[in-house]
């Protein structure tokens, strides 16, 4: 296996993926980029102050949890890494907060980012407000309205929202505009890309900010099993930072199985999904050469999940590469397959997983285990974002809730 190397290149790429495919003016800041933080990744200063936000501020390390339901329901042993305990609710905040003290150090004093559903730009608002830099959120302009709360959050914590107006007015646009504004910008400003994507150095960055989840993983393994290495690392993928975060400390391991669960939407047959491993083709994206959907040129839809997070046309070169290889496989989930995982957890373990992570849990179902198997899944955000989705699938025995019997000063409640 070690002659397969998962590392990126020196120009950035893994296999075929990958590069950075950007504008001249966009160059030089990919490239001072690369050169600070080959520089600071490893310097002895930038990990303790990161380390110690991670614990003192983040909640690290995250707790793994052996789920006796889970397992018992898989036949095998299933624990769960609970990046759902995080400060803000998932794994982001573990990258906004690696990348803006970064940004600090190279002089910085202003981050741009994009954000979709919100959780990225809430990261970010939150990050820049500890740690004292100015803040601008791009975000499509149908996004804007659609998530209202986010936008509400991030001004209450000091950034600034902007609406972006082009294109169909989502995730996509508001890349675009984040990467226009730094490049415009080039000294005193850090793009904080939300995902392992984007342009070399992005996504060898992420992957690197996140694999604190995978070294936490291996170490809680270790002392509660007595074995470091599990059989199968699962984590859901929208453009793939809390997969390559958990993968990254098992991707030289061939004895771990790495799995991915993707959004399959209303199917992948349906065409309303964002199942980019199952069905992207190779192209560019937002300054990466890597598996893109590609959507007839009379469809304005773009890609399609229930959850938010997975919304994306394309997905990291880090994952695309490893599906490519073999090394990991991808397993589309649909919205319902997603939802139900989410009940039962909740049910089960009165755990209320992001509908993102839900994803993850489904995709246990779809794996032949032996009894002996260990599988570690990260469960990468708390469902309360998600809650209004949640109520409105709700299960029909749910919804045949009992009524509260008792005394007459209570009064029965009833699921509207
Ligand atoms: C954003 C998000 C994701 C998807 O992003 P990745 O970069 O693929 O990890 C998954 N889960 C949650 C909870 C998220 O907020």
């Amino acid at each position: 296996m070690t002659a397969q190397t998962f590392t990126v290149t020196e120009q950035g790429y893994y296999g075929n993926f990958g590069g950075a495919y950007v504008p001249e003016t966009l160059q030089k800041c990919t490239q001072r980029l690369a050169e600070c933080y080959r520089q600071y990744i490893s310097d002895a200063e930038f990990q303790t102050e990161f380390r110690q936000l991670l614990r003192d501020y983040v909640g690290r390390p995250t707790p793994l949890y052996r789920s006796e339901k889970l397992s018992r329901k898989h036949g095998c042993t299933i624990y769960l890494k609970r990046e759902d305990l995080c400060h803000t609710g998932a794994h982001k905040i573990n990258n906004a907060i690696g990348q803006a003290l970064l940004a600090r150090r190279m002089g910085a004093k202003r981050i741009v980012a994009e954000t979709g559903a919100g959780q990225h730009g809430v990261a970010t608002a939150t990050a820049c407000a500890l740690l004292n830099l100015q803040c601008t959120i791009f975000m499509g302009a149908e996004d804007v309205v659609r998530q209202h709360t986010n936008v509400r959050k991030m001004q209450l914590l000091g950034a600034e929202v902007v609406a972006v107006e082009e294109g169909n007015r989502t995730l996509e646009n508001a890349v675009d505009a984040a990467l226009r504004e730094w490049s415009s910008h080039p000294t005193d400003t850090h793009y904080l890309i939300g995902s392992a994507v984007g342009p070399h150095p992005f996504p060898d960055m992420v992957a690197h900010l996140q694999s604190i989840i995978s070294e936490e993983i291996r170490h809680q393994l270790l002392s509660q099993t007595g074995r470091d290495l599990p059989d199968y690392v699962v984590a859901c993928i929208g453009g793939g930072s809390n997969a390559t975060g958990s993968f990254f400390h098992f991707m030289d391991n061939p004895s771990v199985h790495l799995v991915l669960a993707e959004a399959g939407g209303e199917g992948i047959d349906s065409g309303r999904h964002a199942a980019s491993l199952c069905c992207g083709q190779e192209r560019q994206l937002h300054g990466a050469n890597t598996l893109v959907l590609q959507h007839k040129s009379s469809d304005t839809e773009g890609p399609y999940s229930i959850s938010a997070g997975l919304d994306y046309p394309g997905v990291g070169p880090l994952p695309a590469h490893l599906v490519a290889t073999g090394r990991a496989i991808a397993l589309p989930i649909t919205d319902q397959e997603a939802l139900e995982a989410a009940f039962e957890l909740n049910r089960e373990d009165g755990i209320l997983p992001a509908l993102e992570s839900a994803h993850a849990l489904a995709a246990l179902h779809k794996i032949d285990f032996r009894p002996t198997d260990i599988a570690v899944l990260t469960l990468s955000g708390r469902g309360d974002k998600d809650l209004d989705t949640y109520l409105q699938h709700i299960h029909k025995d749910v919804e045949q809730e009992q009524p509260i019997i008792g005394s007459s000063s209570y009064t029965s409640v009833s699921p509207t």
